[in-house]
């Protein structure tokens, strides 16, 4: 396994490198991670993870400097996967140049975390068109957990460059709670709290099946929820998978969640 740590040492790395998988990752890698990278090295002949903290995706200092740092364990568990190359960049890597034109998003994308983490989707797709054009991947993995993130960077990327961005499910543990970084920021009791939550809206979706409109009960359920749980919600939606839009019933439809939990903002959907 090649450890990069700047752009002459990936260049130097993928010169003649075709079918290659990448794996961009902020570090503290989980079983999460894991699954995307082993998805790679199934379906690519190399693979490259990223690890790097993107200052720029947070809205918030505090968060940024809090955000779980493990680079040591994340080495070990990428050689244990047979992993070719890891790019480990500093700021100074990724933000080589000066972009001639502001990312910007549509207004009808500015909904869920976009509409409560300004500045965050446009932080994600400055670095995964940076990190895109220096790495040249066949394909991208990228995982479920984060499913508007997917859906507003595979427009960007794939209409830009020859990458494909491949969707990868969301992996949970045992007691339903979708791994995360994060999590890793949560004492036993919200870990506890955060599980009993995802099986309680699995089961809820399960229950609203074969209702034709739920947007009042969605309202009822997301009162129970803070109620229940003692957490604050940003959002609580039922959405089209395809083009995010609210949807009155569960065909082809996802429910959303945002919230904080001890202070740790969470998302999830299922
Ligand atoms: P992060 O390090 O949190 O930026 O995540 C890197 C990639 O791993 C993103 O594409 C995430 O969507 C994905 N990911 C994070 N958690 C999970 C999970 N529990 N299951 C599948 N993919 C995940």
């Amino acid at each position: 396994m090649k450890i990069l740590l700047n752009n002459n040492d990936l260049n130097e790395a993928l010169y003649g490198v075709s079918n290659l998988g990448f794996v961009p990752t902020m570090g503290s890698l989980h079983k999460g991670h894991v699954s995307l990278i082993k998805k790679s090295l199934k379906e690519c002949k190399k693979t490259i993870v990223s690890i790097f903290v993107n200052p720029t995706q947070f809205n918030n200092k505090k968060d940024y400097l809090r955000y779980p740092r493990n680079n040591k364990s994340d080495l070990y568990i990428l050689k244990k996967l047979g992993v070719s190359f890891v790019f480990i960049p500093n700021k100074k890597n990724v933000y080589n140049f000066k972009r001639k034109y502001k990312i910007k998003l549509k207004k009808k994308d500015k909904i869920l975390c976009a509409k409560f983490r300004k500045g965050h989707f446009e932080g994600v797709i400055d670095v995964m068109d940076r990190l895109t054009g220096l790495i040249k991947p066949k394909k991208i993995f990228m995982g479920e957990k984060d499913f508007q993130q997917i859906l507003l960077v595979k427009k960007f990327v794939e209409k830009k460059y020859h990458s494909k961005i491949i969707s990868c499910k969301t992996i949970r543990d045992k007691n339903k709670l979708a791994l995360s970084s994060r999590n890793l920021l949560l004492n036993k009791t919200a870990l506890n709290i955060a599980s009993k939550l995802s099986k309680d809206i699995i089961a809820f979706k399960e229950k609203i099946k074969k209702e034709k409109n739920v947007n009042k009960i969605l309202r009822i359920k997301e009162k129970e929820l803070k109620k229940n749980f003692n957490i604050s919600i940003e959002y609580f939606d039922l959405r089209n998978k395809n083009n995010l839009k609210k949807s009155k019933n569960t065909k082809n439809s996802k429910i959303f969640i945002a919230y904080y939990l001890d202070k740790i903002r969470l998302i999830d959907n299922f």
